[in-house]
């Protein structure tokens, strides 16, 4: 699933491709994904900007904010009109190219806004602070309330925005706490370390293209972060620090990878 730093990829790709242009037409292909009347309000609306929020993609339209998530498999592109994939759901005729939204699993949502009521109302009214802008006081407040593990906590949303299950794994090591360890029991020094950890690891993450491997056009800076994995997908592989083997256990059904000797208890 698309985390902060390959939606932010994503959006960087759609402002080159997609930002001044207007929506002239759009063919659903999957009616659960987009019905008639966010169809007919969408077709007309100039494309002005692309903005990110955690993992949800916000086209900044002439008198809209459409919200694109993702989710599992969601991935656009822009190619040949005549040519269409099963799995091109939702396909935006724009000024002069032809943008399309893929889906495998079909899990990808759009909701349509006035723009007065985006933070508003679901989904983004429910969605904290990205790490980036977090304040420290404010996270750690909210970790105090939680008896979770911690690698719960970093993927819920509504706490810090944009972390999936990758980077938590990468910013709990990075922070040497296990990811077990319970969300009310950390210090405010460690959750100060997370925040820093995550604001480390996401920036790094954006400049070399993400994990994910994404099947866009723009394969140059796509997915370099994978080499930069510490622990995520390296079961029983060893430590790069101190050479222990990677665990994997399941954390609320999520694999999770980490090291048991930099990541104590
Ligand atoms: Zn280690």
């Amino acid at each position: 699933m698309p985390e902060l730093p390959e939606v932010f990829v994503v959006s960087k790709f759609l402002k080159k491709e997609a930002k001044g242009q207007t929506i002239e037409d759009i063919v659903v292909r999957y009616s659960k994904m987009m019905d008639e009347s966010m169809r007919k309000k969408l077709i007309g609306q100039t494309i002005n900007d692309i903005e990110t929020h955690g993992k949800y993609l916000i086209f900044k339209l002439t008198d809209y904010d459409l919200i694109s998530h993702l989710r599992m498999e969601g991935k656009y592109y822009v190619s040949d009109p005549d040519v269409i994939n099963k799995h091109d759901h939702v396909i935006f005729y724009l000024t002069d190219k032809v943008l399309k939204y893929n889906d495998v699993r079909k899990f990808g949502t759009f909701d349509l806004r006035e723009k007065s009521q985006t933070y508003k109302i679901p989904p983004l009214s429910k969605l904290a602070k990205e790490p980036f802008e977090i304040d420290l006081d404010t996270f750690y407040a909210a970790i105090k309330k939680r008896r979770s593990p911690i690698k719960t906590i970093l993927l819920n949303q509504g706490i810090i925005a944009g972390i999936g299950n990758i980077y938590a794994d990468e910013i709990l090591f990075q922070a040497k706490i296990h990811p077990l360890k319970i969300a009310n029991t950390l210090t405010k020094k460690q959750a100060q370390t997370i925040i820093a950890s995550s604001i480390d690891i996401l920036t790094r993450a954006i400049k070399k293209g993400g994990t994910t491997i994404f099947s866009f056009k723009s394969d140059e800076e796509v997915g370099w972060f994978t080499q930069d994995l510490m622990v995520h997908t390296k079961a029983n592989e060893p430590c790069k620090i101190c050479q222990t083997k990677i665990g994997k256990i399941k954390v609320n059904g999520r694999s999770t990878y980490f090291c048991s000797h930099c990541q104590r208890m």
